[in-house]
């Protein structure tokens, strides 16, 4: 079951790689395993995944701590600043920061620990359906201030675009979120890659590689769909 939904997203990858001229590689495939046991992520991994994405701070830490170290762990929902400290050294990259007074806290705890954390700018493009993210207008000056953070390694942006019936609803969404990418890349900013752009789900993700997504965050393609009654 799990191998085969896998094949199906690497398919699906990979097609929408050769509608547009990109190369496989330019893609990370992030597996979200969010609510999802670890015995199953055992289970992907085994079949080659080790890029996980979650969104909780202590479901990622208790997974973190039962599963292989050469994982890599995304944390891509919201990051309250009190548990910033559980997961700064445990992760790979942060997708989600999204106000001043996280970065800091980041930079605070990443001071403490010696190391240095990557992250992505969460932007809401469409304005209306997510709670976080900042507008597109309050990017730059954000990514401004955050590039003084000498712990801290600005690596692109991140947007959760709303569910929608056709996933061409989006793709105006993905566009606008690349070419503020674009347009930040163009200032030339210290200590400031635009390189990442985080965007794309299990109903999205290929309109999203297309408009240039370079991370892809499935759960639902892969693992199937969550119940979130259980716990882990
Ligand atoms: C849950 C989640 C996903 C994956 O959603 P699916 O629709 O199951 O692929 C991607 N990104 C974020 C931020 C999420 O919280």
């Amino acid at each position: 079951m799990l191998k085969q939904q896998l094949e199906e997203v690497e398919r699906r990858i990979q097609a929408a790689c050769d509608r547009c001229g990109r190369k496989r590689e330019e893609i990370t495939l992030i597996a979200v395993s969010k609510t999802k046991p670890v015995e199953l992520i055992e289970e992907a991994y085994h079949l080659g995944i080790n890029v996980y994405g979650e969104n909780k701070v202590q479901e990622l830490v208790d997974k973190y701590e039962k599963l292989p170290k050469d994982i890599n762990w995304h944390m891509i929902g919201h990051l309250q600043t009190n548990k910033v400290k559980y997961i700064v050294d445990k992760v790979d990259m942060i997708h989600s920061v999204d106000s001043l007074k996280l970065a800091e806290v980041i930079e605070k705890e990443a001071t403490k620990r010696e190391c240095e954390v990557k992250i992505l700018i969460e932007v809401n493009v469409g304005e209306e359906e997510s709670k976080f993210g900042l507008k597109i207008e309050d990017v730059l000056p954000f990514v401004e201030k955050v590039a003084k953070f000498p712990h801290i390694k600005i690596c692109g942006l991140m947007t959760i675009a709303p569910y929608v019936q056709n996933p061409e609803e989006n793709r105006c969404i993905f566009q606008n979120l690349h070419k503020l990418s674009v347009d930040i890349t163009r200032k030339n900013i210290d200590n400031v890659n635009m390189s990442v752009l985080s965007m794309g789900m299990t109903n999205d993700y290929e309109v999203a590689i297309e408009e240039g997504a370079t991370m892809v965050r499935v759960g639902t393609g892969i693992f199937g769909s969550r119940n979130y009654n259980l716990s882990i």
